[in-house]
C-alpha cells in the first residue's frame, strides 16, 4: 500500500515514520527545502534559534516522551524548570501573573487578591473578554490578562469563544492563589510547560532530523493537485497513492483539491494569526520566556534562546527572539531604535536574523465549532484521506500533540 503524507512538520513526519515502521511505502511531499515545518531551526552567525519561536518539547503522555528519548536519547537534551517572568512596568514578576501576586507592590497585590476572591460569580460569560474579566477578577484581568491577550491574538477578544483554554492557560483555585500570597510559596505552580526538554546542539531541528531519517522526502515539492482517480489519489498529476495524510494548513489544501464552495467558504472563514521573530543577540539571562503586556510595546514575548542551551549563541552572549503578532514586520535595523517595538532596556539592540510565520495561532473566534465541524463532517466522508496537524485540524497542539494524533492516524493503518 502506498501513502502520501503532505507536509514534513512533526505531524507528517511523526505519522510517516510510523508507518513505515509498519512496512508500508510512505512518501512525504514538502514544500520547502528542509523538513520541520514550525518546529524548525536555523544557524545564522554561529547563533542557534528556531525561526519560527522557540520550540521546547515536554509531554504528559509517557509513550511520546519514550518514543522521542529513543529517536534522540536524553543525554542530548538539557532539561530545564521553566523560568518564566512576565515584565510588569520596571519590575520582572514570575509566571504565571496570579500565582505571583505577593510580588507586585501592595496597592496592586491588594486590589488583585480581592477581586479575584470576588469572581467567578453570577453566569459564566461565553466570551473571552468578560470571561478573563469573569475568571480572574478585574484587578488581574486589566492589569495583565487583558493587555497581554490583545496583543497575542490581535482579534478582538470579545468575539472569542471560551472553551479552548482549558488546559491550556493556568486556572489556579482561590485557595492556591490564596495560599501563593500568604505563604509567598510557588509550589502549586504545576502548570503545562512548568519542566521541559531542548535539544543541545542544533536547536529543536536535531529532534526533527532524527524523526525524518530514512524516509523518502520530496523536499521543494509543493503539492499543487491532489485528484480522485480510480479509487486512488493522484499527487501532482503524477504518482498515484492508496491515501493521503494531509498536514498541509487547510487553506492550503482548498487550493490543490477540488471541494464544494461551501467547505472552501467556509474554510475561508478560519480564523488565524501570523507572527514576526526577531533574533537578536542581548546579555545572558536565565530567564526561558519574558512576556510582555504592556500595550506600548509591540513584542508580546521575548524567548531566549540561549537560556534553553548554552550552545545557541558564541561563548559570552546571549540571544533572545521578540516575537510580533500580525501581518508581516519590516524588520530593519532602525525599527530597534523606534520605542514602541521592544522595552530599550532590555538590549536587544542587534538584529541577527527574522523570519515571518503565515500560519501560527488557530483563533476560536464565535464561528470556530460550527465551521470546524462542517469541514471535519466534510472530510470523514472522503475516502482513504485524513487530517492531521496544527493547521489540517485547525486546532491549538503543541508537538507532543501533533505527535500523539500522529501515532492514532498510524494506528488506523493495519
Ligand atoms: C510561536 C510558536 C511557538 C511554539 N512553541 C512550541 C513549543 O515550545 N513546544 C511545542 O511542543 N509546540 C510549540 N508550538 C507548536 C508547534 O509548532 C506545532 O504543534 C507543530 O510544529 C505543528 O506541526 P505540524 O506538522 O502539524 O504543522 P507544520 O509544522 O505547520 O507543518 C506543515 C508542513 O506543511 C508544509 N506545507 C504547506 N503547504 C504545503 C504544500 N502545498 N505542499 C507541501 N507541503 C506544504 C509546510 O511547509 C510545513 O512544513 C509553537 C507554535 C508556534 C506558532
Amino acid at each position: 500500500m502506498k501513502i502520501a503524507v503532505l507536509g514534513a512538520g512533526v505531524s507528517g513526519l511523526t505519522a510517516a515514520r510510523r508507518l513505515k515502521a509498519k512496512g508500508y511505502d510512505v512518501t512525504v511531499y514538502e514544500r520547502e527545502g528542509k523538513a520541520g515545518g514550525l518546529a524548525k531551526s536555523r544557524i545564522v552567525d554561529g547563533y542557534v534559534y528556531d525561526p519560527h519561536g522557540g520550540h521546547i518539547f515536554n509531554s504528559k503522555n509517557q509513550d511520546i516522551v519514550d518514543w522521542v528519548f529513543s529517536l534522540l536519547p536524553k543525554e542530548n537534551w538539557q532539561f530545564h524548570v521553566r523560568n518564566a517572568k512576565i515584565l510588569f512596568g520596571d519590575k520582572y514578576i514570575s509566571y504565571p501573573f496570579e500565582l505571583s501576586l505577593c510580588e507586585l507592590e501592595p496597592d496592586d497585590a491588594l486590589d488583585c487578591t480581592y477581586d479575584f476572591l470576588m469572581a467567578q460569580q453570577g453566569e459564566e460569560p461565553n466570551n473571552y473578554r468578560d470571561w478573563l474579566i469573569w475568571n480572574f477578577g478585574a484587578g488581574i484581568a486589566q492589569r495583565y490578562m487583558l493587555p497581554y491577550n490583545r496583543k497575542i491574538w490581535a482579534y478582538p477578544l470579545e468575539e472569542m469563544e471560551t472553551k479552548w483554554m482549558q488546559g491550556k492557560m493556568p486556572l489556579p483555585t482561590k485557595r492556591e492563589m490564596l495560599r501563593s500570597v500568604l505563604l509567598k510559596d510557588p509550589s502549586e505552580r504545576k502548570m503545562p510547560h512548568s519542566t521541559f526538554y531542548y535539544p543541545t546542539y542544533g536547536g529543536i531541528q536535531t529532534m526533527i532530523d532524527r524523526i525524518a531519517q530514512g524516509l523518502d522526502l520530496r523536499l521543494g515539492d509543493p503539492v499543487t493537485s491532489i485528484q480522485r482517480a480510480e479509487k486512488r489519489w493522484l499527487i501532482n498529476g503524477e504518482e498515484a497513492f492508496d491515501a493521503v495524510i494531509s498536514t498541509i494548513p487547510l487553506p492550503e489544501l482548498s487550493r490543490a483539491m477540488e471541494l464544494p464552495c461551501e467547505i472552501n467558504r467556509t474554510i475561508a472563514d478560519l480564523k488565524y494569526n501570523s507572527l514576526t521573530t526577531v533574533l537578536c543577540s542581548c546579555p545572558q539571562t536565565d530567564i526561558s520566556w519574558l512576556y510582555i503586556p504592556d500595550k506600548r510595546y509591540k513584542t508580546h514575548r521575548i524567548g531566549y534562546q540561549s537560556a534553553l542551551t548554552p550552545a545557541a549563541a558564541p561563548e559570552g552572549t546571549g540571544s533572545g527572539a521578540f516575537e510580533i503578532i500580525g501581518e508581516r514586520f519590516d524588520v530593519d535595523r532602525k525599527i530597534l531604535s523606534k520605542q514602541d517595538v521592544v522595552p530599550d532596556a532590555l538590549n536587544l539592540h542587534e538584529v541577527i536574523d527574522w523570519e515571518f510565520t503565515q500560519y501560527a495561532y488557530v483563533i476560536h473566534d464565535k464561528n470556530y465549532r460550527v465551521n470546524t465541524k462542517k469541514v471535519f463532517d466534510y472530510f470523514d466522508a472522503v475516502p482513504s484521506f485524513h487530517l492531521l496537524g496544527r493547521f489540517s485540524t485547525w486546532n491549538y497542539k503543541n508537538m507532543d500533540m501533533c505527535m500523539q494524533d500522529a501515532f492514532e492516524v498510524a494506528a488506523r493503518f493495519e
